[in-house]
């Protein structure tokens, strides 16, 4: 390439001219967007960052500034795992005191890249080496050696507080994604999962908020995948009032590493055992969801736990039956529910405020904004018993029934009907969390997490082979 020289990360110096870099990302951030400072100048402006490695002990951020269009096409077009060229990029010297540092991972270059629209590149690298940066993908991104226990780290926290460590966990856990929507309006996504290493009798719970990681971690398999986290920080959880770990814009994750202890770490995790999340309320991942139980089994296991008195039971299952209610034609079963678009709480009408103080439409910080939300009663039975009451709710609903809840609304008595006998009397393959009585909650309840007519899955597996077999000539 004319004019442009490539330079290994290692030997970058600040100021230098014309650099070619090319590494692996291996992490992103969401990019972010904001007004102008320079009053002259008007418009937004967007800045993303990401860390490139060339290779086992080389890492350096990049950082990207232009029009918000630019970043957000930048972005999604190069995601972790993804290798790059980074042509012509401002090399600085870091300044370590900085406190921008704190919010960027521990790269190892003393110098950093800030690429400008315009004037800057970034692109897909294309050469027949790829393969080289791609392993780098799976090699810790520091030396394991300094590898603390969960049970260390979760003893000790008070005196542990802020500082930052490595670790070493298999997943039990992963959530579905979650679409929510911040204080401040903004919409995002996150992901709930959990971890625990051979240390440990307990599971931890950690959160993603970083688009690129909610996408990956949602390939990732309970029990099988295992994670080396670096910089994982031990810090006061502002949500669930009290101190933990979390994972924050300085952490690094290597996933399934290539370490000797990671096969140790999954190999301490009993198989035949269920890893339920501590919180009753986060929904698994319905991929993850094989085993099969009976409406008879399913009842046997709430009412065994209920004679124990131990803690509230919960659990996921797959239920074959048939639906025998849904009552979307039925006028006097309302299907459809009002919530505060920002914090999902029920209201009372279309116009009224969800009187939430610490939400930004109930104090009256914005103007009220509610949604519709689908909340339909589903009746299931199969040849050992009925389930009467099941929930099927919000995306899931939107997805079963195939349309949105003011789809729902505008439709005719007829075409809701025809939307009802699409289900009633089917049979069905149904997902479901199962979350037994509580002292404060004294009923059982049956979220649907999944539900597909019978002849529905079978078709969609016949389009599968056929679309493999266009594949495979
Ligand atoms: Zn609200």
């Amino acid at each position: 390439m004319a004019g442009v020289y490539r330079q290994l990360i290692s030997s970058l110096k600040p100021d230098a001219q014309n650099t070619l870099v090319i590494g692996v990302i291996i992490t992103s951030q969401n990019p972010r967007t904001f007004d102008h400072q320079d009053k002259n100048r008007s418009g937004q402006r967007s800045v993303w960052t990401f860390t490139l490695r060339d290779s086992v002990a080389n890492t350096i951020n990049v950082t990207v500034w232009g029009s918000p269009d630019y970043i957000n096409k930048l972005s999604a077009a190069f995601r972790i795992g993804s290798v790059v060229d980074v042509i012509n990029a401002k090399v600085q010297e870091r300044k370590l005191g900085d406190k921008n540092e704190a919010f960027i991972p521990s790269a190892t270059s003393l110098c950093s890249l800030t690429v400008n629209e315009g004037v800057s590149l970034i692109q897909n690298h294309d050469g027949s080496d790829r393969n080289e940066y791609e392993n780098l993908l799976s090699v810790p991104t520091k030396s394991v050696s300094g590898v603390r226990s969960l049970q260390y780290i979760m003893e000790n926290m008070e005196a542990l507080i802020d500082q930052y460590f490595d670790i070493i966990v298999v997943v039990t856990f992963v959530g579905e994604s979650k679409n929510i929507m911040t204080r401040e309006g903004r919409s995002m996504v996150t992901r709930d999962f959990e971890v625990t290493d051979d240390s440990y009798p307990g599971t931890v719970a950690l959160k993603f908020w970083e688009n690129d990681w909610v996408q990956r971690s949602g390939d990732w398999e309970p029990k099988r995948t295992v994670l080396f986290i670096a910089d994982i920080q031990v810090a006061f959880d502002r949500f669930k009032k009290k101190n933990t770990i979390l994972i924050t814009r300085k952490t690094l994750i290597t996933e399934n590493p290539n370490t000797p202890k990671a096969e140790i770490v999954r190999n301490s995790i009993k198989t035949e055992s269920e890893y339920m999340p501590n919180d009753p309320f986060i929904v698994p991942r319905t991929e993850t969801i094989r085993n099969i139980m009976t409406i008879k089994e399913i009842t046997q296991r709430l009412n065994a736990n209920i004679m124990r008195d131990s803690e509230r039971v919960q659990f996921v299952t797959v239920l074959f039956g048939q639906v025998t209610e849904m009552n979307l034609d039925d006028v006097n079963t309302p299907v459809l529910v009002t919530r505060c678009a920002l914090c999902k709480r029920l209201v009372a009408g279309p116009d009224e405020s969800c009187m939430n103080l610490n939400c930004a439409c109930g104090n009256g910080r914005r103007p009220v904004q509610n949604i519709l939300n689908f909340y339909i009663k589903v009746n299931l039975k199969d040849e050992t018993g009925y389930l009467v009451g099941c929930r099927l709710s919000g995306e899931v609903a939107e997805k079963t029934l195939g349309c949105t809840p003011d789809e729902f609304k505008a439709m005719t008595f007829e075409q809701r009907s025809a939307l009802n006998w699409k289900f009633k009397l089917e049979q069905v393959e149904a997902k479901l969390q199962v979350i037994g009585p509580s002292a404060s909650f004294p009923r059982s309840l049956y979220n649907i997490l999944f539900l597909k007519r019978i002849r529905d899955v079978i078709n969609s597996q016949e389009n599968f082979d056929d679309d493999t077999a266009d594949v495979n000539p």
